[in-house]
């Protein structure tokens, strides 16, 4: 089983991420919070990268009203947090939170797409709240159902904007596990 820092480390580098993908900020030394979500079709890893919190929340800034709310809603409503919680304080180890999906529990050894998000401290420290989490492919499609075209827009200009072709459709969601 891979370890927690094999898990949010870099596949591209192989090294923990040590900059915010929108602001290029070094992580350790912006004295903010940052999330790592990465991707996953199967074994490959498709997309990953760091955001700072601050640019994290002009990100979901620019996403309209009714699709935050609608989409918090639905964490809400579908995930059994205070379940889920106890889970999460019974592992002996963190990484086993990336063993499930969140919402549905479907085995990630079940899921054709899963994406994994994690809130690491200011100080790098990785953060056990409700994250880290899995949410597999068909629940990204769910809360992605939920976007309006337009908040839509404005997470797959964010794509173009830091990767190199990502923005394949097929992709459910791509990336936002964490972003709310
Ligand atoms: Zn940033
Ligand atoms: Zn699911």
């Amino acid at each position: 089983m891979k370890s927690m820092d094999e898990w949010l480390r870099s596949e591209e580098t192989g090294e923990p991420f040590s900059h915010c993908v929108h602001c290029h900020l070094p992580l350790l030394e912006i004295d903010e919070p940052w999330l790592v979500n990465k991707e996953f079709r199967r074994d490959e890893c498709v997309l990953e990268y760091a955001i700072c919190v601050p640019c994290r929340n002009d990100l979901t800034g620019r996403l309209s009203e009714g699709s935050k709310g609608s989409v918090r809603e639905f964490l809400r409503n579908e995930i059994d947090w205070e379940t889920r919680i106890k889970d999460f304080m019974m592992m002996a180890d963190p990484v086993e939170r990336f063993a499930s999906c969140v919402i549905c529990q479907t085995g990630q050894e079940a899921c054709e797409v899963f994406g994994i998000s994690a809130l690491h401290d200011s100080g790098g420290e990785l953060t056990l709240g409700p994250l880290p989490l899995m949410i597999c492919g068909g629940c990204i499609a769910k809360i992605t159902e939920r976007l309006s075209p337009e908040s839509r827009e404005v997470w797959r200009k964010f794509l173009d904007d830091h990767f190199s072709g990502p923005s394949d459709e097929t992709i459910p969601g791509t990336g936002f596990s964490g972003l709310f």
